[in-house]
């Protein structure tokens, strides 16, 4: 397998998964250069919605898909905005107005905790019966004020209390080694290499 596409049009997805899985020799095509179009996403759950983006890319394409469902799920507010993470605060989706009605949801309330999941699904052909599925979660806080020009979406407000720092104030290396999204890709590595 030397070469997949992804099925995701979230630039900073794009370029984190590019950049975890750069010592492998793979070449990412994103599903757009293809010509794929973006699929529904109409599942309660990350894997539902995963394996859906990755079959409906892999079989558009004939490619290999791999395909990245996450979010981030808040305690306070059981579990929300969850699947519903990249357009929490409606269409056009906005990492700026998520962040914004993330916060006013969250007025008043004490308890902060929150983590990101993420779940990898690849598909080895759109009919794959048997397709690899690998998860990662990544635990913190929300805090009001943003910090930092890192990452993506919600990662501004999104405190590691262990490291007093937000996610965005991390080095992409620092991010992806301990993030939703790392985990997810070293654990489907590794299931693909027993694979064979
Ligand atoms: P999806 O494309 O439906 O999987 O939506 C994922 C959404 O979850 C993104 O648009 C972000 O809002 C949020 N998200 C997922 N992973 C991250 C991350 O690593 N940092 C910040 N936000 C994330």
């Amino acid at each position: 397998m030397d070469r997949l596409v992804v099925a995701s049009n979230n630039a900073g997805k794009l370029r984190e998964i590019a950049e975890i899985l750069s010592p492998l020799e793979i070449t990412l095509v994103p599903q757009s250069s293809l010509g794929v179009p973006e699929a529904e996403e109409p599942h309660d759950t990350f894997v539902e919605n995963a394996l859906a983006k990755a079959r409906h890319a892999a079989r558009i394409s004939g490619l290999p898909a791999l395909a990245d469902d996450s979010g981030i799920c808040v305690r306070a507010l059981a579990g929300e905005p969850g699947v519903h993470s990249a357009r929490f605060a409606g269409e056009p989706r906005s990492d700026e107005r998520n962040n914004r009605h993330l916060i006013e949801r969250l007025a008043g309330r004490d308890d902060r905790s929150a983590h990101y999941c993420c779940v990898m699904v690849l598909m080895r052909h759109g009919d794959d019966p048997e397709p690899l599925i690998a998860d990662g979660r990544w635990y913190g806080e929300i805090v009001d004020v943003p910090r930092g020009e890192g990452g993506f979406g919600y990662d501004p407000h999104f405190l590691l209390p262990a490291l007093g720092r937000t996610a965005a104030e991390l080095s992409a290396g620092e991010k992806h080694a301990i993030s939703h999204r790392g985990q997810a890709l070293r654990r489907l590595v590794e299931i693909l290499r027993a694979d064979g």
